[in-house]
This record gives C-alpha cells, structure tokens and sequence, in this order.
C-alpha cells in the first residue's frame, strides 16, 4: 500500500464527511442484521486493492452509523470531537507508541503530567491534585474503588484477598453511574455491599447526608467497614448532583474516601460560573472527568485527579524486573513517573497529544464560549418547552441537560402508562426521522425523553429546529391518537 497517497485519500475523506455529516440521518437507519449478512463470511487470503476497500467505506460501513459528529445529536451525552483533535490522533497512531513507561516514551510522559496539570488548573481543581489520563472514567472510578478499598484494608487486600476481611462497604445515590456498580462488583467487594443511598428528590435530586450518615452509623454497628462514598456530579439519567461538601463533611468523620464522577459534567467547571456545582470538592480524594464527552477531544481521554497518588500506586503499581528502568530514580524529577502504576491496564495509548494540540488550538476561553452556548441555547428551549401547553419539563436544566414529555391535549388525565407509551412512540418518530437523535429515561416511572447539547459544530439554530422537530412530530401522532 502506498501510505502516502491513501493517507491523504484519508484526510480528504474525513474532511468531506465532515462537510456533509449535517446532511446525513443522525441515527443510523439501518436494518439489524443487514451489515453483518453483507460481510463476507471469512477474511480474504490475498490482498485486496484500496481502492475496494475504501468504496465499501463508503456503500457498506457509513450508511450504518450513527454520527456522533453530527451538530443535531443530542441523544445520550456527548462525545465530541474537533478538527485539531483528529489531526493528533493521527498522528498519534501514525507513532503508535506504548506508553506505560517514561523510558518507552518520555515526551508522552511528561507531556501528559503537564495537560493532566493544565486540565487540573483549567477546572479549578487546587494543586494538591495531581493525575493521570486513564482510557475511561470507568477505568478511573474502578481505580478509586480499588484504592479505597486498600486504604481502609492498610493495603493487605491485593495480598491477604477480602475473604478473612470485615464486609467492606461502598456508598452512592441511585442516580450514580452503572460503572460505579461494575467497580464495586470487580473489586471484590460485592454488588450487595454498594449502599445505594436515598436521594432528596426534586429538584436537585442530591444524596441525602443524613441518610448517608445513618447507614454508616449503623454498618458499623453491625460490624462491617465502611470505605468509600462516590458523589455523582451531573448523573447520566437526569444530571443529578451531589452535595459535594456535605458528603465530604461526612466522610471526614468517619475516615472514608470520597471519589466524585463529574465524568460528563467536569468539563463544564472549566467556566467558573458552574463550580458551584462541585463546591466542596477540594476534599474529595480523587475526581474524574471525561475531554472525551464535553471538551472537544475524541475518545479516550478521562482525566482522573487524585489528592494521593502514592495511594493509587500503591494499589495498582507491579514493578516486575522486565518492566525496571535502569539508572532513573523514582518520583525526583518533575514529569517523570512510570503511568502504568496509575492505571488498570498496563498498555497506554499517548493521549496527552490530542488535549495539548486542542488546548493551544482553541486557548481556554474559547473553550468556554463553546460550553456556555451548549448551556444557554439548550437552557432557552427547556424554557419554550415548559411555556408549551402540550409539553412538561419534568427535569430542569442542569447545564445542557433536561429531560422533558409531552402531553398533547387529546390525552390529558389519560392513564401514566398511556401517557408513557405514547413518549416512547415519539422518541421512535424522531429518531426514525433521523433530524435529530435524542434519547430517553425512566424517571420516578415517567417516561422522558432526554435532551443535551454538546457537539462542537451545534448552533442555536439546530437546538431551535430540535423543538420544531419535536413539535411537529408530537403533533402528527396526537393527531393519530385523535383518530383512533
Ligand atoms: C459517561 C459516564 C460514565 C462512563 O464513562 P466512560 O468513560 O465511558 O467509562 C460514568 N459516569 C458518568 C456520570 C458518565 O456520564
């Protein structure tokens, strides 16, 4: 293969889908099935032409996706990306470096120490934080559950195995992420031992610190060992938020470690206006957030703060004698540290390239125009939908997100599950229209459709047509509804 000519073939396709993407059905309009029974059954033995290979891109793999790219996606969160971003990846994969060592890669060493830094400033995270790009935030809050749980072990957990242990326990609300389940499942610690704790409810739908506080109280009195609490800044469901202070306020207390999942809502506090949110924080152990979801910078990146790295490497650090770096003394030098020891797996990608080409390509604070436009234009149609006589706001907006239904007139005082049924309809046409992508929770029983804003390329005018979308399609199928 001619690497030259097909990598520039690359970059003009990639800069065409970008050009055309908007005219694209967000959500892929595809039969299931039908891609999979178009691939041959087994791998060609000889080599086929590019040429082929690249027109089956095009007919067979792009009318099967759903793009993320696209400025009307406003389903599930954002995994933004931008132009600068994908140029390093590229080049990032053209080096294909592993990571796991300073020695294997100094510059992607200690230029990562430097973004984590930058990243961390950028937020509003004090210095008593340091960290490390992880490849997901699960990854990163599996690391802190493991950590906690060797904290409150004196580290004889990884050893000694949790079967002689007291029973550990974790503690979350029930609007935290399903990675939050899986860390504790994996951990050893046991699905049965995460307390989900009751919430406030509306509006905030925050952990309640008293709540909180009891189960502690009484899981000691029964003999078990509490250990961590994790704090959900901005849940997936609704945009739930914790009261950061509070828990930590509590944990103190009783010696637990406090880890906060701003996975998609961290990138917002780059805009000091929204810190309030995670007020508090500078207590908390360690604190996780996703460039991949909300700051313009493809999959994966997950920049996870910690206030004790020797804690975490600790707990994950091996050092077999293959894997020594001759002659480098450890932790002396800034910049230099053998990541691996931070992380889950041992293999790392070179992740910092892409944060430090989008950081200097953008400068912060255009950065932040980008995310407070997501936040304003999405606040102002969550406003024109709660003024719409056949609309419910049933979440406010948290940021760019809120979840919402309608109600159209022909089923006012109909039954919740008609009600329901009929959402779960709408959901159906609109991404069937393939306009917009949006998609759905259950909350408190109600079926609600999901809204937030956050690919790069969006503009008010494609929140705005959202709503005409939404409108016009809730309308159609009232109106079938009336003549049934
Ligand atoms: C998206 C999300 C996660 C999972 O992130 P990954 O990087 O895909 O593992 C965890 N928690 C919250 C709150 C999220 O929004």
């Amino acid at each position: 293969m001619d690497f030259r000519h097909w990598a520039h073939k690359a970059a003009d396709w990639s800069a065409d889908y970008l050009d055309k993407v908007r005219s694209l059905p967000v959500r892929a309009q595809t039969k299931p099935g039908s891609i999979h029974a178009a691939l041959p059954t087994s791998p060609p033995e000889v080599s086929e032409p590019m040429e082929a290979i690249f027109a089956d891109l095009d007919s067979l793999i792009l009318p099967g996706m759903t793009h993320w790219q696209h400025p009307r996606f406003f389903a599930y969160f954002p995994a933004n990306s931008s132009p600068p971003s994908v140029v390093a990846e590229y080049v990032t994969a053209a080096m294909a470096a592993q990571c796991m060592l300073w020695q294997t890669s100094p510059a992607a060493t200690e230029l990562e120490a430097r973004m984590i830094d930058w990243l961390r400033q950028m937020v509003g995270l004090p210095d008593s934080f340091t960290g490390v790009i992880q490849d997901s935030a699960t990854s990163a809050t599996f690391a802190a559950v493991l950590t906690a749980r060797e904290k409150v072990l004196g580290f004889t957990g990884n050893t000694a195995g949790l079967a002689s242990q007291p029973q550990l326990r974790v503690y979350a609300s029930a609007q935290t992420h399903s990675s939050v389940d899986k860390a504790v499942r994996m951990s050893g610690i046991g699905g049965d031992n995460l307390v989900k704790v009751a919430t406030s409810g509306s509006p905030d739908y925050a952990m309640d610190v008293a709540a909180l506080e009891a189960a502690i109280v009484a899981d000691k009195a029964a003999g078990m060992l509490p250990a961590a609490v994790i704090a959900c800044l901005g849940g997936t469901s609704i945009g739930a938020c914790d009261n950061v202070a509070g828990i930590v306020d509590v944990a103190r207390r009783h010696g637990l470690y406090v880890h906060v999942d701003a996975a998609w809502a961290g990138a917002a506090m780059i805009c000091p206006e929204f810190r309030d949110l995670m007020r508090g924080v500078e207590g908390a152990d360690s604190f996780v957030f996703n460039p991949h979801k909300w700051l313009f910078t493809n999959f994966d990146c997950t920049a996870h703060f910690v206030r004790d790295p020797a804690s975490l490497t600790a707990t994950l650090g091996l050092k077999p004698p293959f894997l020594r770096t001759l002659g480098q003394g450890e932790g002396a030098i800034p910049g230099v540290t053998d990541y691996n020891e931070w992380s889950v797996p041992l293999g790392r990608r070179f992740r910092a390239l892409k944060l430090w080409f989008v950081i200097r390509s953008y400068g912060v604070e255009a950065l932040r125009t980008k995310i407070r436009q997501h936040v304003a234009w999405s606040q102002e149609l969550a406003a024109e939908l709660a003024a719409d006589p056949e609309f419910e706001l049933v979440t406010r907006p948290v940021l760019s997100l809120f979840t919402f239904r309608a109600v159209p007139l022909v089923l006012r005082g109909a039954p919740s599950a008609t009600i329901n049924a009929f959402n779960e309809a709408l959901v159906k046409a609109i991404n069937d229209d393939g306009r917009i992508y949006v998609t759905q929770t259950v909350h408190e029983g109600q079926f609600v459709i999901r809204f937030q804003v956050g690919q790069t390329e969006t503009t008010r005018d494609d929140v705005m047509t959202a709503g005409s979308v939404v409108r016009e399609l809730a309308k159609k199928l009232a109106a079938k509804e009336t003549a049934a």
